[in-house]
Protein backbone atom coordinates (compact mmCIF):
# COMPACT_ATOMS: atom_id res chain seq x y z
CA UNK A 1 0.00 0.00 0.00
CA UNK A 2 0.97 3.49 -1.01
CA UNK A 3 1.05 6.11 1.63
CA UNK A 4 3.80 8.82 1.53
CA UNK A 5 3.73 9.15 -2.09
CA UNK A 6 2.96 13.08 -2.88
CA UNK A 7 0.09 13.65 -5.41
CA UNK A 8 -0.78 17.06 -7.92
CA UNK A 9 -4.69 16.29 -9.54
CA UNK A 10 -5.79 18.32 -12.82
CA UNK A 11 -8.55 20.09 -12.85
CA UNK A 12 -10.86 17.84 -13.78
CA UNK A 13 -10.17 16.20 -10.84
CA UNK A 14 -10.96 18.36 -7.72
CA UNK A 15 -13.41 16.16 -6.44
CA UNK A 16 -10.78 13.24 -6.18
CA UNK A 17 -8.72 15.16 -5.05
CA UNK A 18 -10.88 16.12 -1.39
CA UNK A 19 -11.63 12.45 -1.19
CA UNK A 20 -7.72 11.58 -1.46
CA UNK A 21 -6.83 14.40 1.34
CA UNK A 22 -9.99 13.31 3.69
CA UNK A 23 -7.80 9.76 3.49
CA UNK A 24 -4.21 12.33 4.69
CA UNK A 25 -2.95 12.48 1.19
CA UNK A 26 -1.17 14.86 0.35
CA UNK A 27 -2.41 16.47 -3.13
CA UNK A 28 -2.13 20.04 -4.33
CA UNK A 29 -4.40 21.47 -6.62
CA UNK A 30 -2.79 23.40 -9.88
CA UNK A 31 -1.94 26.91 -9.08
CA UNK A 32 -4.14 29.15 -11.22
CA UNK A 33 -3.82 29.17 -15.21
CA UNK A 34 -1.33 26.30 -15.13
CA UNK A 35 -1.43 24.59 -18.49
CA UNK A 36 -0.45 20.91 -18.86
CA UNK A 37 3.06 21.78 -19.36
CA UNK A 38 3.19 23.53 -16.26
CA UNK A 39 1.54 20.75 -14.73
CA UNK A 40 4.18 18.16 -15.49
CA UNK A 41 6.91 20.68 -14.58
CA UNK A 42 5.54 20.53 -10.60
CA UNK A 43 5.25 17.18 -10.75
CA UNK A 44 9.02 16.59 -11.66
CA UNK A 45 10.02 19.42 -9.46
CA UNK A 46 8.19 18.36 -5.80
CA UNK A 47 8.16 14.54 -7.34
CA UNK A 48 4.15 14.14 -7.20
CA UNK A 49 2.38 12.11 -8.99
CA UNK A 50 0.19 13.51 -11.72
CA UNK A 51 -3.76 12.50 -10.90
CA UNK A 52 -5.76 13.31 -14.85
CA UNK A 53 -8.42 11.85 -17.04
CA UNK A 54 -6.59 13.60 -20.18
CA UNK A 55 -5.19 10.82 -21.85
CA UNK A 56 -2.87 13.06 -24.01
CA UNK A 57 -1.86 14.51 -20.94
CA UNK A 58 -1.05 11.03 -19.38
CA UNK A 59 1.31 10.25 -22.63
CA UNK A 60 3.10 13.58 -22.32
CA UNK A 61 4.04 12.81 -18.45
CA UNK A 62 5.57 9.57 -19.41
CA UNK A 63 7.56 11.13 -22.35
CA UNK A 64 9.23 13.49 -19.49
CA UNK A 65 9.04 10.15 -17.26
CA UNK A 66 6.69 11.74 -14.96
CA UNK A 67 4.29 9.69 -11.94
CA UNK A 68 1.19 9.67 -13.71
CA UNK A 69 -2.36 8.37 -12.91
CA UNK A 70 -4.46 8.08 -16.10
CA UNK A 71 -8.33 8.18 -14.28
CA UNK A 72 -11.11 6.76 -16.60
CA UNK A 73 -14.37 7.39 -14.68
CA UNK A 74 -16.01 10.47 -14.21
CA UNK A 75 -18.14 8.80 -11.17
CA UNK A 76 -16.62 9.75 -7.96
CA UNK A 77 -17.08 6.24 -6.75
CA UNK A 78 -15.39 4.54 -9.62
CA UNK A 79 -13.06 6.99 -9.41
CA UNK A 80 -11.80 5.90 -5.56
CA UNK A 81 -11.82 2.72 -6.97
CA UNK A 82 -9.33 3.53 -9.84
CA UNK A 83 -7.49 5.04 -6.89
CA UNK A 84 -7.54 2.09 -4.40
CA UNK A 85 -6.69 -0.56 -7.76
CA UNK A 86 -3.40 1.79 -7.74
CA UNK A 87 -2.66 0.45 -4.38
CA UNK A 88 -3.18 3.67 -3.03
CA UNK A 89 -4.87 3.37 0.46
CA UNK A 90 -8.30 5.23 1.46
CA UNK A 91 -9.10 5.40 5.12
CA UNK A 92 -10.50 8.73 6.79
CA UNK A 93 -7.74 10.43 8.80
CA UNK A 94 -7.40 13.95 9.75
CA UNK A 95 -4.23 14.74 8.34
CA UNK A 96 -5.03 17.24 5.01
CA UNK A 97 -7.60 20.01 4.73
CA UNK A 98 -9.59 19.01 2.15
CA UNK A 99 -10.06 22.43 0.48
CA UNK A 100 -6.31 23.73 0.34
CA UNK A 101 -4.04 21.01 1.15
CA UNK A 102 -2.71 22.45 4.35
CA UNK A 103 -1.44 20.38 7.14
CA UNK A 104 -4.12 19.69 9.94
CA UNK A 105 -3.15 20.67 13.64
CA UNK A 106 -4.59 18.95 16.36
CA UNK A 107 -6.77 21.90 18.69
CA UNK A 108 -6.37 21.64 22.27
CA UNK A 109 -9.24 21.47 24.69
CA UNK A 110 -8.58 24.88 26.33
CA UNK A 111 -8.99 26.66 22.88
CA UNK A 112 -12.45 27.92 22.01
CA UNK A 113 -14.36 26.74 18.97
CA UNK A 114 -17.22 29.09 18.04
CA UNK A 115 -18.69 27.26 15.19
CA UNK A 116 -22.23 26.31 16.13
CA UNK A 117 -22.15 22.75 14.06
CA UNK A 118 -19.30 21.17 16.12
CA UNK A 119 -21.09 18.63 18.33
CA UNK A 120 -21.36 19.35 21.89
CA UNK A 121 -18.26 17.90 23.41
CA UNK A 122 -16.44 16.30 20.40
CA UNK A 123 -13.79 15.29 21.95
CA UNK A 124 -11.08 15.79 18.60
CA UNK A 125 -11.05 18.96 16.98
CA UNK A 126 -8.39 19.96 13.92
CA UNK A 127 -7.69 23.49 12.29
CA UNK A 128 -5.78 23.84 9.17
CA UNK A 129 -2.48 25.64 9.55
CA UNK A 130 -2.87 27.24 5.71
CA UNK A 131 -6.88 28.48 5.45
CA UNK A 132 -8.07 27.58 9.09
CA UNK A 133 -10.86 25.36 8.72
CA UNK A 134 -11.97 23.47 11.24
CA UNK A 135 -13.18 19.56 11.08
CA UNK A 136 -13.89 17.20 13.92
CA UNK A 137 -15.28 13.93 14.01
CA UNK A 138 -18.93 14.09 13.25
CA UNK A 139 -21.79 13.35 11.14
CA UNK A 140 -19.56 14.81 7.89
CA UNK A 141 -16.52 12.42 8.74
CA UNK A 142 -19.34 9.40 9.30
CA UNK A 143 -20.31 10.26 5.55
CA UNK A 144 -16.78 10.02 4.45
CA UNK A 145 -16.67 6.66 6.25
CA UNK A 146 -19.54 5.39 5.07
CA UNK A 147 -18.88 6.26 1.08
CA UNK A 148 -15.31 4.58 1.42
CA UNK A 149 -16.86 1.53 2.95
CA UNK A 150 -19.73 1.16 0.36
CA UNK A 151 -17.33 0.62 -2.05
CA UNK A 152 -16.48 -2.33 -0.54
CA UNK A 153 -19.99 -4.45 -0.70
ZN1 LIG B 1 -7.03 24.68 4.50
Amino acid sequence: MVKDRRYIADLMLMRLARWMRMAGHDVSNPPEGADDSDLIEIALAEGRTLLTRDKLLAKRCEKAEARCILISSSDLDEQLSEIEDAGIFLEPEPVRCTLCNGLLQEVVESESCDDPRRPEGGPALWRCESCGKLYWRGSHWRGIRDRLKRRDS
